[in-house]
């Protein structure tokens, strides 16, 4: 097909075409989604490391598009920061996880939850106002709630950023820095930001322990952590070789394809109602 330039560029225009007509489906849809239920919720067992017991969920976001099926939160997500519906999608997984949190508790089973909020919700001025607002509408006690942010979430405005996670703080909510080790992480984040908790990325853990100088920084990670008094989690735990490094290394929780996929409520309730 090397010489048959004349197809190869009639592929490529019915590629972009097709591209196209996808990014529209998707928008459409996205933009009916909240009223047209086609959002639901999994969620991610996280255990303890010392223990094995369950820690948590982390709540994920999925989108079945009635079309195209299911699309990847990587794939939707960024469209709907373009679409300016975020602050919709994330107040509306809050309220979906807070009467999660009810339900199970009135099973017997008291579960912290751990939510994933865009860097567009922090450039929300009443972001906390909003949030606090929601729990007391839900009756939802906010110490049971995690938010999940990365490091791009807390580079801008950093006055603004500090003075919202301060206030998310005084009402209990926890503060984990998300996909910690991915990025230009700095330090910084440690001493500037009220952090209760990293989240070490799963690249940084998937190079366990066969890359020397990654166990290196894995270990010190740890070190620091504890002397700080932050904790940690490692996501993206595939296999028991990991587990067991991450343990010996002084990691508490950890979350990953090892212990449990994300779990839709009905499996997650198979899983561990009988259990707690
Ligand atoms: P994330 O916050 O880093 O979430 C972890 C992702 O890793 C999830 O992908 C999870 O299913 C996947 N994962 C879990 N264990 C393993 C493992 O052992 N190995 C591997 N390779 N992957 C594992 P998912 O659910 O596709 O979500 C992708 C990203 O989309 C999330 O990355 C998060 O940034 C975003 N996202 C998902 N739900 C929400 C949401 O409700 N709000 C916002 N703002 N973002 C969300
Ligand atoms: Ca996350
Ligand atoms: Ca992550
Ligand atoms: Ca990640």
């Amino acid at each position: 097909a090397k010489h048959n330039g004349r197809n190869n560029y009639q592929f490529f225009t019915k590629d972009i075409k097709e591209n196209i007509k996808r990014i529209m489906l998707l928008e459409n849809g996205l933009k009916k989604a909240l009223r047209e239920h086609a959002f639901h919720l999994v969620y991610q067992p996280q255990v303890s490391l010392s223990t094995g017991e369950l820690a948590g969920v982390e709540v994920l976001l999925r989108y079945t598009h009635p079309v195209l099926g299911p699309v990847s939160p990587f794939e939707f997500i960024p469209l709907c920061e373009k679409l300016h519906i975020m602050d919709d999608i994330t107040e509306w997984v809050l309220r979906e996880a807070c009467k999660q949190h009810k339900e199970w508790k009135e099973k017997g089973m008291v579960v912290k939850m751990a939510v994933n909020v865009s860097p567009l919700n922090l450039s929300n001025q009443r972001f906390s106002e909003q949030l606090k607002k929601l729990f007391t509408e839900e009756h939802c006690d906010p110490q049971y709630f995690e938010l999940e942010l990365t490091e791009t979430s807390l580079s801008s405005h950093l006055e603004e950023t500090i003075r919202i996670l301060q206030e998310l703080k005084e009402a209990k909510i926890s503060i984990v820095l998300d996909d910690f080790g991915s990025g230009y992480s700095s330090l910084v984040y440690f001493t500037d930001f009220p952090i209760d908790k990293i989240k070490i990325d799963k690249s940084f853990v998937q190079g366990i322990p066969n890359k020397e100088r990654n166990s290196i920084i894995i270990e010190n990670i740890a070190r620091l952590s504890k002397q700080l008094g932050i904790e940690t989690l490692c996501e993206g735990v595939e296999t028991e070789e990991q587990a067991v490094f991450l343990k010996k290394y002084g990691y508490e929780f950890a979350q990953g394809y090892f212990f449990s996929k994300p779990l839709s409520k009905e499996r997650f309730e198979q899983k561990y109602l009988a259990t707690v």
